[in-house]
C-alpha cells in the first residue's frame, strides 16, 4: 500500500519537510535514550501511506461575476430583474458562491438571461452547471505496536503526504503518553469545507470512507474529527462503514467523536479543550505551590493573573475558553482564519460562540464580533497576557512570531504550533511550553473511552468520563514534568522508571516518555521474523 509521489506540493521533492523535522526531534531523543537502532528503524518511517482520489459530481452553483466581467457585460443586464431565491433552496458559501438544489427554480422567483442572474442587490452571478470534481485523500497509518491506528481526519485545502506523516507519527506518540492501548494514524481531504455544502460533505465522507474501508476499522485503524470535520462528518463515515453489515453494533468502534445520541462519548466534544485545561491547571498548581511535593489542591488554583490570547476558535480554542474563563481567566485575543479580535477588559466565550456560529456568519469566524476591536495579525502577537493558546493550524510560531509574543507560558492546543527556530527563540526568552503530545491529548483519550464503550455497548456519564480523563491528563502530565526535572517518584504518579540522567526541557520529558513506552513493547515482545 505504500506509495510514493513525486507531487512538489507534497513537501517530499520541495526539500522542505515537516516530517524529516519532526523526525530530527526524535532521532535527539532517541539519543539521548540510547535507543536501539532496530526500534527507531520501526518508528521512523509510517507503516503504511495510502494515497487516493475521489470523484464526485458538485452541485449547480451561481458564481459572482468578477469586476473585469461586469465591466465587460456594461448596461445589457440593466433591465433584469432581481431574483430572490427560496431559502430553503441554497446556501451561501464562505467563497461567495450560492449552491442550490435543482428545485429552486420551481420554487422561486427568478429571472435568468444568457446564463445570468441578479441577486442579493444589484449583483450578477453566472450559473455553472454540475460538475465533476476530483479530491486528493490520504490516510497515513504511522504505528501499531500499542493497539490499532489512531488519528483523526481533516479537511483542509493546505494539506500534504508529509503533513499527515508527521501528524500520524505525533498521534504514536500521544497515544503513548495517554498510555492508552492505540497507535498513530491520520488522513484527510484536500479541501476547504466552507466552500462545500452540507449535503455535499455528506456524499464527499461517505464516498472518501467507502474507498477508506478496505484498510480500517474498530481493530484496525480508527478515524476521529481533526481540524474542518466533525460529529456530523464522524456521523456519515459511520453510516458508510456499517452500511450493509450484518453485525453493525459490533463495527460502533469503527469511529469515535461521534455525536451522542449514535454512540459517541459523553464529554467527547469537549475533550481535547478540558484536557488542555487540566493541564494548564497543572501548570499553575506546581507554580503556586511551595514545592513539587507540597501541592496546593487543584480547587486552591487561582486564576486572577491569567489573560490569555488565542488562536482559533473551533473544537479546542472554543471549549477550552469556555471551561477557563468561569475559573476566572481572561480571554482578551483571538485570532482565527479570517480576523482578529481585542478587548483588554475580557471577551465573553459563550458570547462569542454565538456570534461565530450564527448562521449569516458563513466563514464562522470571530471577524465582525461586535464587543471587541479589530486589531491586526501583528498587533496579536504583541498582545501582552500571562498565556497564548495556539489552538488553529501548525507551525505558527516561528522565529519571527516567537520574538514577539509577551506572554509568560504557551499552551499548545494545535498540533505542532512552534517550529524548531520558534522553540529555540522561546527557550532564550524563558518562555515556558506544554507540549502539543501532552497539551491536546484530551481527546484521543476520550476517544478511546468511546471505543471501549462501543466495544462493549455500554454508555458512561460524563461525570465518570471527565474524572477518567482528569487522571490521565495530570498522572501523565506530571510524570512529564518529573523527567523534565529529573525527580524519580515512586508514587502517587510513579515517574522512577522514567526519569533521566539529567533534567532535559520538557518537549524531550514527553518525548522520552512515549519513547520508553513504545521501546518497552519492542524490548519485552521481541520483534517477528
Ligand atoms: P476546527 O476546525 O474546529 O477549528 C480550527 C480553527 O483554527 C478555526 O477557528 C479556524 O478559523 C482557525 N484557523 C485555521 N487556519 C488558520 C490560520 N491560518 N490562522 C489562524 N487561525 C486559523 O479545528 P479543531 O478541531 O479545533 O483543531 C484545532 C487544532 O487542534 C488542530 O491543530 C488540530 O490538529 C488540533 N487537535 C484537535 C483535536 C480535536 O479533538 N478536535 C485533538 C487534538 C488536536
Amino acid at each position: 500500500m505504500s506509495i510514493v509521489t513525486s507531487d512538489p506540493s507534497e513537501g517530499q521533492v520541495s526539500g522542505q519537510s515537516m516530517y524529516r523535522d519532526s523526525m530530527s526531534f526524535f532521532e535527539e531523543t532517541a539519543d539521548l535514550l540510547k535507543l536501539d537502532e532496530r526500534v527507531r528503524q520501526e518508528l521512523r518511517e509510517p507503516h503504511h501511506e495510502l494515497l487516493f482520489h475521489i470523484t464526485l459530481d458538485i452541485k449547480d452553483r451561481m458564481v459572482r461575476l468578477t469586476e473585469g466581467e461586469t465591466i465587460q457585460v456594461g448596461d445589457r443586464f440593466d433591465d433584469l430583474p432581481e431574483s430572490h431565491l427560496n431559502p430553503e433552496d441554497y446556501a451561501l458559501l464562505a467563497n461567495g458562491v450560492v449552491s442550490y438544489r435543482p428545485r429552486l427554480f420551481a420554487r422561486s422567483q427568478t429571472s435568468v438571461r444568457d446564463g445570468l442572474i441578479k441577486l442579493f442587490g444589484n449583483n450578477l452571478y453566472r450559473i455553472q452547471l454540475r460538475k465533476p470534481e476530483q479530491f486528493k485523500c490520504y490516510r497515513i497509518q504511522h504505528n501499531n505496536i500499542r493497539g490499532p491506528y489512531k488519528g483523526g481526519i481533516r479537511y483542509h485545502h493546505e494539506v500534504s503526504l508529509d503533513l499527515f506523516k508527521m501528524l500520524a507519527s505525533e498521534m504514536t506518540w500521544k497515544t503513548a503518553i495517554g498510555n492508552v492501548p492505540l497507535g498513530g494514524g491520520k488522513g484527510g481531504i484536500r479541501i476547504d469545507p466552507r466552500n462545500y455544502s452540507t449535503d455535499e460533505l455528506e456524499r464527499i465522507s461517505s464516498r472518501f470512507m467507502y474507498k477508506l474501508k478496505p484498510f480500517v476499522g474498530p481493530n484496525t485503524d480508527i478515524p476521529a474529527p481533526d481540524v474542518g470535520t466533525n460529529a456530523s462528518t464522524m456521523g456519515h463515515f459511520y453510516r458508510q462503514y456499517t452500511d450493509g453489515e450484518s453485525q453493525p453494533h459490533k463495527l460502533r468502534g469503527c469511529v469515535t467523536g461521534k455525536d451522542v445520541r449514535i454512540w459517541g462519548s459523553e464529554g467527547r466534544e469537549q475533550a481535547t479543550g478540558r484536557g488542555l485545561f487540566f493541564c494548564i491547571e497543572e501548570w499553575l498548581r506546581h507554580q503556586q505551590s511551595p514545592s513539587a511535593d507540597k501541592l496546593i489542591a487543584p480547587d486552591n488554583v487561582s486564576y486572577q493573573d491569567v489573560s490569555f490570547t488565542l488562536q482559533g476558535y473551533g473544537n479546542v480554542g472554543s471549549n477550552l475558553a469556555k471551561i477557563l474563563v468561569p475559573h476566572g481567566a481572561k480571554l482578551v485575543a483571538v485570532d482565527d482564519r479570517d480576523g482578529t479580535i481585542y478587548n483588554p477588559n475580557g471577551i465573553d466565550p459563550e458570547d462569542l460562540s454565538r456570534h461565530v456560529n450564527a448562521p449569516a456568519n458563513v466563514k464562522k469566524s470571530v471577524e465582525g464580533y461586535p464587543k471587541a476591536q479589530k486589531i491586526s495579525k501583528d498587533e496579536f502577537w504583541r498582545v501582552n497576557a500571562f498565556m497564548f493558546v495556539p489552538a488553529g493550524l501548525g507551525g505558527v510560531i516561528n522565529e519571527d512570531v516567537a520574538s514577539k509574543l509577551q506572554v509568560k507560558l504557551i499552551a499548545e492546543g494545535a498540533n505542532g504550533p512552534c517550529t524548531r527556530e520558534g522553540e529555540r527563540v522561546l527557550r532564550e526568552r524563558g518562555i515556558e511550553i506544554i507540549p502539543d503530545i501532552i497539551a491536546n491529548a484530551g481527546g484521543v483519550i476520550v476517544s478511546y473511552y468511546e471505543w471501549v464503550q462501543n466495544n462493549n455497548q455500554e454508555h458512561w456519564s460524563e461525570e465518570i468520563v471527565n474524572a477518567m480523563l482528569c487522571d490521565a491528563i495530570k498522572s501523565n502530565y506530571n510524570i512529564i514534568l518529573d523527567i523534565a526535572a529529573k525527580r524519580p517518584r515512586v508514587t502517587p504518579q510513579n515517574s522512577k522508571m522514567y526519569t533521566l540522567d539529567k533534567p532535559v526541557h520538557i518537549r524531550a520529558a514527553a518525548m522520552a516518555l512515549a519513547l520508553q513506552r513504545l521501546n518497552s513493547h519492542y524490548v519485552l515482545e521481541g520483534f517477528s521474523h
